[in-house]
C-alpha cells in the first residue's frame, strides 16, 4: 500500500461520519439543523459531494448570539486559570486528532498534506500560546497623580463573531478563536461555506476539552446571509475578520448601526525584491516557497517577484526549471508539492489569468495551464505559473490572483524598486533580499507594508504583530495586540485625599 492509498482509506473512516449525518450548526453545545435547510460541500480534488452542511441564515445567528450572549458572564467570570486549563485541553485534543483535521482539511480545500499536517499543529500552537497569557491579559497599569491613584484595568468586550475564509481554515479560525476565548470573550464562528469540515471537528474539540456550552457556537452558511447577519447583530461586540478586501468594506458597512469594532485581515499583492548582492541560492528557495507552497492561497504569498535587471536573466532561469519541477498531484499524496484550488469559480478566476497575462503582453515562462484538461483529471488542477517580461500597470502585476501564479518585473535602482513596490493598493507583507545593510534598513523604513522579513521567508512569532496597511487591513493580531482588541480598557480614579472640588452653585 502507498502512502496515499493508506492516506485514502484513513480519510474513508474519517468522512463516514460526515457521509452519514452531515454537518450541523452547532449552537449551545447541540446540534441544530439551519433553517434555510441544507447546501452541499464538495471537493476540489474530484468533485465529489463530501457530504450536507446545515444552511444557517440571520434565525440561526440570532440563535447563536443568544447563545453566546447567556454563556458569556460565567465565561468571563470563570477564575484565569481554570480558563487556562481548559484552552490547553483543546491544544491537546487538536494535537490528538492533527491526523484527522489535516486529511478532512486537504480533501474540503485541495490542499497539500504536507502543508495542512503542519497548519493542524499551528492551530494546537495557537491556543497553547494564548492559554499562557490568560493570567496576565486582564493586568492593567497604575498611573499617579497629584490627588489620584489611577488604574486601568482591561475587561473582555463580550460575545465576538469571528468570519473566516477557506485557505488554510482550521489554522485560521484557531488564530482568531484562541485569542477571543483566552480574553474572556464568548464566539459565534461562521466558517467559509467552501470548507466547513474542520469547523466542525475544533468545536468538538472544544466541548470535549471542557469548553461550557454557549461559549464557542457554529453557524455554517453563506456570507450575504449568516455572515452579513452576525455583522448586524446587536449583541455581538466586534466582528473578527480574515477575507478579501471587498469583503472587508462590506463588514465595516454592515456593523456601522450597531457599531462594531472590526478588526480586517484582507487580501494581499506582496512583493519579494531580489537585489544583486544577495544571498541568490536562499533568495530562489524563498521567492517559490513563498508563492507556490499552500497552493499560492495564501495572503502572505510573495506574488510579485521584483528582480534586478543585472541577475535578472539567471534568475528567472533557475526560477524556470525549479517551477517546471514542482509536483502537481493528489493532495493526500505525501510527495505533492500543489494540489487542487478550491472551488470552480477559484479556478476559473486565477486561470483567467493565464489569457490576461498574453493580453496585456506578459511572457508565460512556465505553466499558464489547466492540468485536468491535459491529463483527464476530475479536479481543479492547474500548473504553477510564472508570467516575466510583466510590468507593474498590468492586471497580473495589480490584482491578486491567490493562486500558484508568480508575476516577475525587473528593476534597476533601489529607488526603482521602492516605487514599483509601493505602487499597488495593498500593503500586507514584503521580502527584502540584500546583504547590504543600510540598504535594508533603508528600503524596510519606507517599503509600505505591515510586516517585512528581511533574507527570509515568511516565519511566524505568534508574540509579534500581524496585519497590513492601506487595502490589506485595519489591525493587529498576535501577543498582545490580539488582546487590544478583543478587550476593552477600564480606567478608574481614586481619590488618594481631600483635593478641591470646585463647588457650583454652593453660594
Ligand atoms: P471572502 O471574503 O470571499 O470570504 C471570507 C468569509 O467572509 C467567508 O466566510 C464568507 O462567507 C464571508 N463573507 C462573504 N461575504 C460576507 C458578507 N457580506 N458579510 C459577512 N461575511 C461575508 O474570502 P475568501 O475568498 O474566502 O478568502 C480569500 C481571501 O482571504 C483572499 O483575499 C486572502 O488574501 C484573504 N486572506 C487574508 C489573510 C490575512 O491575514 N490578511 C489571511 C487569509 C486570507
Amino acid at each position: 500500500m502507498t502512502a496515499l492509498d493508506d492516506n485514502i482509506s484513513k480519510l474513508d473512516g474519517y468522512l463516514a461520519r460526515f457521509r452519514e449525518t452531515g454537518i450541523p450548526n452547532r449552537i449551545a453545545g447541540q446540534d441544530k439543523a439551519g433553517s434555510a435547510g441544507v447546501f452541499q460541500s464538495t471537493s476540489p480534488v474530484d468533485k465529489s459531494v463530501i457530504c450536507d452542511v446545515a444552511h444557517g441564515t440571520a434565525e440561526d445567528i440570532d440563535t447563536a448570539a443568544n447563545a453566546a450572549h447567556a454563556a458569556f458572564a460565567a465565561w468571563r467570570d470563570m477564575p484565569a486559570l481554570e480558563r487556562r486549563k481548559i484552552l490547553i485541553n483543546v491544544a491537546e485534543g487538536i494535537e490528538a486528532r492533527a491526523e484527522e483535521i489535516a486529511l478532512c482539511e486537504c480533501w474540503d480545500t485541495g490542499q497539500a498534506y504536507r502543508f495542512m499536517s503542519k497548519a493542524a499543529l499551528r492551530g494546537a500552537e495557537n491556543f497553547r500560546y494564548f492559554a499562557d497569557q490568560v493570567v496576565q491579559a486582564r493586568d492593567g497599569q497604575h498611573l499617579q497623580s497629584p490627588t489620584l491613584l489611577n488604574i486601568t484595568t482591561r475587561k473582555p468586550i463580550g460575545p465576538v463573531g469571528v468570519i473566516t475564509p477557506w485557505n488554510t481554515p482550521f489554522m485560521l479560525s484557531t488564530w482568531k478563536i484562541a485569542p477571543a476565548l483566552a480574553a474572556g470573550c464568548t464566539v459565534v464562528h461562521k466558517p467559509a461555506e467552501a470548507s466547513p469540515l474542520t469547523a466542525r471537528l475544533l468545536v468538538e474539540i472544544a466541548e470535549e476539552a471542557g469548553l461550557p456550552p454557549g461559549v464557542l457556537n457554529t453557524v455554517n452558511g453563506f456570507g450575504e446571509g449568516a455572515g452579513k447577519a452576525l455583522c448586524e447583530h446587536p449583541m455581538i461586540k466586534a466582528i473578527a475578520f480574515v477575507g478579501e478586501s471587498r469583503t472587508g468594506s462590506l463588514i465595516t458597512r454592515q456593523g456601522a448601526d450597531t457599531l462594531k469594532r472590526n478588526h480586517l485581515e484582507l487580501g494581499g499583492k506582496n512583493p519579494v525584491i531580489v537585489f544583486d548582492d544577495a544571498d541568490l541560492d536562499r533568495a530562489l528557495d524563498a521567492v517559490i516557497f513563498m508563492i507556490y507552497s499552500i497552493n499560492g492561497e495564501r495572503c502572505t504569498s510573495s506574488s510579485r517577484l521584483l528582480v534586478q535587471d543585472t541577475i535578472r536573466e539567471e534568475f528567472e532561469a533557475k526560477l524556470v526549471a525549479r517551477v517546471n519541477n514542482i509536483k502537481v498531484g493528489h493532495p493526500l499524496d505525501p510527495a505533492t508539492e500543489i494540489g487542487p484550488l478550491v472551488t470552480e469559480e477559484h479556478y476559473n478566476k486565477v486561470t483567467s489569468y493565464f489569457d490576461i497575462a498574453i493580453e496585456d503582453g506578459a511572457t508565460v515562462a512556465a505553466g499558464g495551464e489547466k492540468v485536468g484538461e491535459k491529463v483527464g483529471d476530475e479536479g481543479y488542477f492547474v500548473r504553477p505559473t510564472l508570467f516575466t517580461n510583466a510590468n507593474n500597470q498590468m492586471r497580473i502585476a495589480q490584482e491578486e490572483i491567490f493562486g500558484p501564479v508568480l508575476t516577475s518585473i525587473p528593476f534597476s535602482t533601489e529607488d526603482e524598486a521602492l516605487q514599483i513596490a509601493n505602487d499597488i493598493d495593498y500593503g500586507l507583507t514584503g521580502y527584502v533580499w540584500t546583504n547590504d545593510l543600510t540598504r535594508a534598513l533603508r528600503f524596510t523604513d519606507k517599503l509600505e507594508a505591515g510586516m517585512i522579513w528581511v533574507n527570509s521567508e515568511n516565519v511566524r512569532h505568534l508574540p509579534t504583530p500581524f496585519g497590513g496597511v492601506k487595502a490589506s487591513g485595519i489591525g493587529r493580531d498576535g501577543g498582545d495586540w490580539s488582546f487590544e482588541f478583543y478587550m476593552e480598557q477600564k480606567h478608574i480614579g481614586f481619590a488618594t485625599g481631600q483635593h478641591k472640588i470646585t463647588r457650583l452653585g454652593a453660594q
